[in-house]
């Protein structure tokens, strides 16, 4: 891998003040792939690229994306949390939109020489984290529908702030029943960038009338639940963890297998299943949902206070955070935060 440092380090923005995606490190790594290879990846002082409009990923969205955290731990070990389900997944989405694979040990290797030199980025405070988001372009200059040959690779790191300005403020969400973000065939389980621009228009209504994100029912029959915007979601149902399967159209998320893992360890029954909105709304006027959350990389665990299903609001759990929702929460960020023994071997040291 070549290095190249800036000479030009940026002045950093004020920590207490991050908000989400905001801010870019000094440096981000960038690899290209041409004449069928991936070339050698470097890392370069961050700067824009110089685009054709003609290039393909502008007018036809091949591109695909990743997003984890690295921490800084008490004892100033600099650590990301799982960072090779990251790069198979983004694997799995460059196979459905047809774009070359990744060296994964290679990924994981250089997003930590990336870290390691922009260590002073990670900020410390409860909650703050550094965001990485490793993305691939299509970068052919032509407008002919097909894949791409050329490629870009780059990571980008990001200091971002806690999740929550108060706390875990719980969110209300807009079950979404005219538009879909996913059907069966389509492109819901890669992280692609287009699934993003399908959901805005729903995400910006939910927003105009009050409510902070969607919940996704399915694409064929606006019947089973899918997912939250950017998260999985959990519902507790009398007790017992229920999560939409992974039938295809969902985003397999990797805070939603942690959280079940943890909450199996914890002895907590756990299904995976398809749930209809109308079981979760019955569950609800039999006073048996005890709890809704989210699972994402951006908010671990984000409960739900209020659920809206055609014009009813269903408050959850008094709008307060829930006993699992909160375990799962403690101890994800505890083992990320290097506060609980990770006994899952999911954190991996950049230094
Ligand atoms: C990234 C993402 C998630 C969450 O995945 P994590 O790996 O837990 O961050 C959920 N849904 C969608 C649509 C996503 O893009």
């Amino acid at each position: 891998m070549k290095i190249t440092l800036t000479e030009h380090k940026k002045v950093k923005p004020d920590f207490t003040k991050l908000g989400f995606g905001k801010y870019f490190t000094d440096h981000m790594l960038v690899m290209y792939y041409h004449n069928g290879a991936w070339e050698e990846p470097e890392i370069v002082p961050y700067d824009a690229f110089a685009m054709d409009p003609c290039t393909n990923v502008l007018h036809y969205g091949q591109g695909i994306f990743e997003g984890l955290k690295a921490y800084k731990t008490p004892d100033g070990k600099i650590t990301t949390f799982r960072p090779y389900e990251n790069f198979n997944r983004m694997n799995r989405s460059a196979q459905r939109l047809c774009m070359p694979q990744l060296d994964v040990d290679l990924m994981v290797d250089c997003l930590k020489k990336l870290v390691e030199i922009e260590q002073d980025w990670i900020p410390t405070a409860p909650g703050t984290s550094l965001y990485i988001r490793p993305t691939m372009i299509a970068n052919d200059k032509a407008l002919g529908v097909h894949a791409a040959h050329d490629y870009i690779f780059f990571i980008i790191l990001s200091p971002v702030g806690s999740y929550y300005a108060n706390g875990l403020a719980p969110t209300k969400i807009l079950v979404e029943d005219t538009y879909v973000r996913a059907t069966p065939g389509g492109t819901g389980e890669a992280k692609c960038m287009g699934n993003y621009a399908a959901s805005i228009l729903a995400g910006e209504i939910a927003n105009q009338k009050g409510y902070d994100q969607v919940l996704w029912l399915d694409g064929v029959e606006r019947k089973y639940v899918e997912e939250v915007g950017s998260m999985n979601i959990v519902f507790v149902i009398d007790g017992v963890v229920v999560t939409p399967a992974l039938v295809g159209s969902i985003l397999p998320g990797i805070t939603r297998k942690s959280t079940l893992e943890v909450l199996r360890k914890a002895g907590y029954k756990v299904e995976e299943r398809r749930i209809s909105i109308e079981e979760v709304i019955q569950a609800h006027k039999d006073g048996k949902l005890n709890e809704v959350f989210g699972t994402g990389t951006a908010a671990v665990i984000s409960p739900v206070g209020v659920l809206n299903y055609k014009g009813v609001d269903y408050v959850i759990n008094n709008n307060e955070m829930g006993e699992i929702s909160r375990y799962a929460y403690d101890t994800i960020t505890g083992i990320q935060y290097g506060r609980i023994k990770d006994e899952f071997g999911w954190i991996e040291k950049c230094n």
